[in-house]
């Protein structure tokens, strides 16, 4: 019997991703680099479906359909440079290998040409939801050739989450396209979590609500429009009660956030692009900050911090909600305006609809928000941003009041509302008429003669600041 498709790679993500393929009927071939995973694999969940154990990459590749198809699950970075190597010799044209791993964009970028000259197929997928999602329904991004999503679309599209009947898979764009939308995915997943974080604290500090009656509001907040996953999770999170003190869960968990390095991947990333994912950004150094210990002790110690004492308005818990919808629509709105300025750089034809469809279901980011933002980019007329689609502008306009009051609450009372204040920020940057870069242009032009525009003159001018300050039309050569 020849198997649909090739596992290599088993550890926790490999061998759920194989249990669930072999689950929905296909026949899947096993093989890890030291047999024990295969056959710890084969003793506990064989009835899962068909599995064929292979010992070798050989055994492996002899075992499958062709054109053949290989997902390698194994350790991102060298150990994938590694199995594509071994893989190679042993494939024909028009094969398929697909790597489901944490990969960098760059790098699928890189396999996916090295390996087209050969005239094998290379899919880079993202694949969201964590070890739970990979066996039940993840969100699945795959990249790489049309004529190989064709090949591999059926198995994934039956393996990936399923919202309102409708697959969250679809195919992404060429090459590198499918790790890059699951790496900004991490980045607004990294701001929506910020956002829950902030208005935690702004709750608990800034009104006295313990983390017991904040579970409760947050369950309550998960059944309007701010409903999503991370809200329902944060709920539990805080409604938790540890088993050894009695104590809120949060407040034993020690308050530096890990991060494993897609947030950082995202920042980089926007700052090569010029894109303005501030929320994103803040949220990976809200978590940097969070980490530097041995700082936070002594500045408790050395740095002032007076607060100005304010009245928490009675309407805090609502405002602290609109707020919290407004900063999370802003990072969303960035994450996709990133992926706009990736698709003319790299030449992918992104669909953000199709995009935020497939966040829907299996993800972390997973929210309600999401039906409103796909019916957006599915409309004829697309937002240039995702704030200037109606529904949206609408949503903004109502809570802007709220917004702007728990910003300044939070900086009257020195509670850091990074995320919170960078959205309005750039909410504020976008729609102001003049912005101070005016006077960066002044600046650049006296110190550097970068040139400048006029408001009213095509062309590009200079003043001659040493001289007698008078202006000529230049040519911008910096
Ligand atoms: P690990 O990242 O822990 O990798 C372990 C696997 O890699 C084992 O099968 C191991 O084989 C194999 N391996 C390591 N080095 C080599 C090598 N040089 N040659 C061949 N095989 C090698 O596994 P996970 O299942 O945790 O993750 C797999 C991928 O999925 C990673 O890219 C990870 O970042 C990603 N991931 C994604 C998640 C998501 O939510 N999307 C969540 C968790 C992980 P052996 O048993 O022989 O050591």
């Amino acid at each position: 019997m020849s198997a649909h498709i090739g596992v290599t790679g088993l550890a926790v993500m490999g061998a759920n991703l194989a249990r669930n393929l072999a689950r929905n009927g296909f026949t899947v071939a096993l093989h890890n680099r030291s047999v024990e995973k295969t056959d710890a694999l084969l003793e506990k969940h064989g009835n899962d479906g068909d599995f064929v154990r292979t010992e070798t990459l050989q055994e492996l590749v002899d075992s499958l359909e062709k054109p053949r198809r290989v997902l390698i699950m194994v350790k991102a970075g060298k150990p994938v440079d590694s199995v594509i190597e071994q893989l190679e010799p042993l494939l024909e044209a028009g094969d398929i290998i697909i790597d489901a791993g944490n990969s960098h964009y760059e790098d699928t970028r890189r396999r996916e040409a090295a390996l087209a000259k050969k005239d094998l197929h290379f899919v880079g997928i993202g694949v969201s939801g964590g070890e739970e999602g990979a066996l039940n329904g993840p969100s699945i991004m795959p990249g790489g050739s049309r004529e190989s999503y064709d090949a591999l679309g059926p198995l994934l599209e039956k393996i990936a989450a399923q919202v309102d009947g409708q697959p969250c898979c679809a195919w992404i764009g060429t090459d590198g396209a499918g790790h890059f939308v699951k790496m900004v995915h991490n980045g607004i997943e990294y701001a929506d979590m910020q956002v829950i974080g902030e208005a935690f604290d702004l709750l608990r500090s800034g009104a006295g609500i313990e983390p017991a009656e904040q579970a409760k509001i947050f369950a309550e907040w998960n059944k309007g429009d701010l409903a999503s996953f991370l809200i329902e999770i944060s709920a539990e999170v805080l409604g938790h009660v540890d088993g050894k003190t009695g104590k809120p869960f949060v407040d034993v968990v020690v308050d530096a956030a890990g991060q494993k390095g897609t947030g950082r991947w995202t920042v980089i990333s926007a700052l090569e692009l010029g894109s303005p994912t501030s929320g994103i950004a803040e949220s990976v150094f809200a978590r940097a900050l969070s980490s530097q210990a041995e700082q936070r002790k002594l500045a408790q110690e050395l740095l002032a911090g007076e607060e100005i004492n304010v009245d928490v308005p009675e309407t805090f818990v609502e405002d602290v909600r609109q707020a919290l919808y407004a900063s999370k629509l802003v990072s969303y709105a960035q994450g996709l305006d990133m992926l706009t300025s990736a698709a003319v750089e790299y030449g992918w034809d992104l669909k953000l609809d199709e995009i935020a469809s497939l966040w829907r279901g299996g993800c972390i980011i997973r929210a309600e928000l999401l039906k409103e933002i796909t019916k957006a980019y599915a409309a004829e007329d697309k937002p240039a941003n995702l704030l200037f689609a109606p529904a949206f502008t609408k949503a903004i306009a109502e809570v802007l009041p709220a917004w702007r009051r728990v910003v300044s609450t939070a900086v009257q009372l020195g509670i850091p509302v990074p995320v919170f204040s960078s959205s309005l920020a750039y909410y504020d940057g976008l729609r102001r008429k003049r912005l101070p870069a005016a006077v960066i242009q002044g600046q650049r032009d006296l110190f550097g003669a970068h040139t400048y525009g006029r408001v009213d003159a095509e062309g590009t001018f200079h003043t001659l600041w040493g001289e007698d300050k008078s202006e000529i039309e230049a040519v911008d050569t910096h």
